[in-house]
């Protein structure tokens, strides 16, 4: 295993759970719809980003750092969780935002930034465009000519020694599969920093397992975010199991549910995310789960699906961005009380 040969801090909960999303399924007359819990991994609303730190402060750690930087977006599930991490951990934490998304009043109050700044992280939002990788290694530069050991995660901890997460969690879904006697047909899973995708089909092919799998973009074209999976898994393998080949062919990206950009909501989005809230009791997100569920949504709809099939969608996490698009979903103070009109209780 893995997580034998390269250090890593057990703080996910896990094995996550795999669960059936029955009345879902039942509602678009589709496939077995089964969902894979990663949004209850446990820290600080969870998500998918625990994994990939387990591994990467774990790296941090043993390189004796005493500050950590990362990047983001302003709204992003990764810097939270980061965030709480370092604290467990008394890590200081530089958090460097980059100003995109929605524009929702409360964009800049709540959800995930509210949470950056309980967490004690040292926010700063530079405008969009800026180039973060070069504003981190800046930042890094300063801090060690003001004696700090600082180390650098790149957006989402998508590099070969965060990805480690995601080729265990592979593994642990196969191993959930089996002792279910579940044959998963497809996983679909909402794909950005390329990081979550590339561990998964390291951790299949590592297991001569090849499970398909489908990324649904939430911002970037899909040639150019195959093209980055590939070479984060490349990577990956040759960093941990130099014994495993990543087929070219299996890296498969879908970018047509990302609508205007990253961060920007769609209508089949605000579909999605209701649909799975009012028939499950689940939260997705309006960013990463709801763009990949409407997507999935709409394969189904479109006959890609054979009934008999099992898909399991990954729940990378992400619900706390949830409040900061309230008026997107469209469920602000008005839209409540013309609720209650409706049904007389008003
Ligand atoms: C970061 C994130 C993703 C994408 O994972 P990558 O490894 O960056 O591709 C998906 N969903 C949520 C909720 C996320 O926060």
């Amino acid at each position: 295993m893995i997580s034998d040969r390269f250090p890593r801090l057990r703080v996910a909960h896990l094995p996550t759970p795999l669960e059936p999303l029955d009345r879902l399924s039942a509602l678009l007359g589709g496939p077995r719809i089964w969902i894979k819990r990663d949004d209850c991994t446990g820290l600080a609303t969870g998500g998918n980003k625990v994994r990939k730190l387990e591994f990467l402060l774990a790296d941090a750690l043993r390189a004796k750092a005493d500050v950590v930087i990362t990047t983001g977006a302003v709204q992003s599930n990764h810097v939270r969780q980061t965030a709480a991490f370092c604290a467990k951990l008394g890590l200081e934490l530089v958090a460097l935002l980059e100003d995109r998304g929605a524009c929702d009043p409360t964009f800049k109050r709540s959800g995930n930034l509210f949470l950056d700044r309980l967490f004690a992280a040292q926010t700063r939002i530079v405008p969009a465009g800026t180039d973060m990788r070069a504003l981190s290694a800046a930042t890094a530069e300063a801090l060690r000519a003001a004696g700090r050991q600082p180390y650098v995660i790149p957006t989402g901890g998508s590099n070969a020694i965060g990805a480690l997460g995601y080729v265990e969690a592979a593994a642990e879904l196969l191993d959930q599969a089996a002792a279910m006697d579940l044959t998963i047909d497809e996983i679909v899973h909402p794909t950005g920093s390329a990081g979550t995708q590339a561990g998964l089909l390291v951790g299949l092919a590592a297991r001569r397992q090849p499970v398909p799998v489908l990324g649904v973009s939430v911002g970037k074209p899909r040639q150019e975010l195959e093209a980055i999976v590939l070479a984060i898994a490349q990577e990956t393998a040759a960093y941990a199991l130099p014994e495993v080949t990543v087929d070219p062919q299996a890296v498969r990206v879908d970018s047509d549910y990302v609508g205007e950009g990253y961060g920007q909501p769609t209508t089949a989005m605000v579909e999605a995310v209701k649909l799975v809230a009012r028939c499950e009791g689940l939260l997705l997100d309006p960013v990463y789960t709801g763009k990949a569920m409407a997507g999935l949504i709409a394969r189904i709809r479109a006959g890609r699906h054979a009934a008999s099939r099992n898909i399991v969608f990954w729940h990378t996490g992400g619900s706390a961005g949830l409040f900061a698009y309230p008026a997107a979903l469209g469920l602000t103070a008005e839209a409540e009380e013309t609720g209650a009109t409706a049904l007389g209780i008003a």
